[in-house]
This record gives C-alpha cells, structure tokens and sequence, in this order.
C-alpha cells in the first residue's frame, strides 16, 4: 500500500537526464492507472455507469501511455524503467492521497481527485518542457505534458456535468451553522 503523502510538499527532484524523466514519467503514469481504477471502483458503487467508464477509459489511456515510455526506456537502454528515482520513490507527481477515498464519495469528489493528479503532471511535465537546459528533455517532457494537458481539459468538462453536491459531510466546517 502507498504511503499518505498529503504533508509532503510538492518540490520536484531535479531530473539530471531523459533517462531520469523517463524513470519518473512511467511511474507517474502507472500511479494514474492506479488511480483511475480506484476512482472507477467508487464510482461502480454509486451506480455511476458513465464516470466508471470514463475512469476505465482513463486507466487504459494511461497504461497505454506507461506502455509508451516503457518501450522508450528498452530503445535506450534503460533495464529498470519502473524503479524510481530519488524523493520520488513511491511517490510520483501523480501520487494521491486516496485514503480519503470511500463509498460515499461523490462524482464531483472523484473527478476532482482526478482533476488534481492530473494538473500535478501537468505542471511537472510543463515546467521541464519550458526550463530544462537539455533539449532532449524539454521535448520529451513537452510531449507528455500535451497529453496531460487533454486529461486536465477532460475533467473540467465532466466537472461542468457533474457539480458539488452539498451534503452535512460536504459542509463547510468553518461556516456556522445556521440551523435544521
Ligand atoms: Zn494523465
């Protein structure tokens, strides 16, 4: 089981090389399939026929993507593509803390699980692709962070579909309560 890591700050370790970030991208994307089928998982529960297919899909999308970078790292050489490197090991960018997960989460909750995995991707692969001083890199990391980026879009979308329900557990804990 994956540690929580919700205290942890969210510094990015230096990648030194595209060796490096693709040791790091396939663990990145492996923890989004992870992800998304917990996330499916819960959905099942809530009868959510749509969202558990939307996650599956995601799933899928992502192992074909963790497939990718694995093919990558064999043309290069590497042996261990799904050994991590550095703070990151057990726990990538994409890492959630889904022990907040339950049977009682909502779609809107899932989604914005999902939501932030995928931005937290999206920012790591984008800030490489924008400062990296390796070119090799910067268009590696360019790539993935394009389709990270359609991931991100994809769930703003279905959070347009799927607003917060407001619940005594959704309640702000903070605003008083005024009444029932
Ligand atoms: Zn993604």
């Amino acid at each position: 089981m994956r540690k929580k890591a919700a205290s942890k700050p969210a510094t990015n370790p230096p990648i030194a090389s595209v060796t490096e970030l693709v040791a790091i991208a396939h663990r990145v994307e492996m923890d989004a399939v992870e992800r998304y089928q917990l996330l499916a998982d819960q959905m099942e529960t809530h009868n959510n026929v749509e969202l558990t297919r939307m996650f599956l899909d995601l799933a899928r999308a992502e192992r074909l993507h963790a497939e990718e970078i694995r093919r990558l790292a064999i043309e290069r050489g590497i042996d261990a593509p799904v050994d991590p490197i550095g703070p990151w090991r057990g726990d990538s960018p994409e890492a959630i803390d889904l022990g907040e997960a339950h049977y009682r989460m909502t779609p809107y909750d899932a989604l914005r699980l999902a939501l932030a995995g995928e931005q937290r991707a999206l920012a790591f692969y984008g800030e490489l692709a924008a400062t990296h001083a390796d070119p090799a890199v910067r268009k590696l990391a360019g790539a993935l962070a394009d389709e990270e980026q359609e991931h991100v879009d994809l769930c703003h979308r279905l959070l347009h579909r799927y607003p917060p329900v407001v619940t005594d557990r959704d309640a702000d804990p903070d605003r008083p309560h005024t009444g029932d």
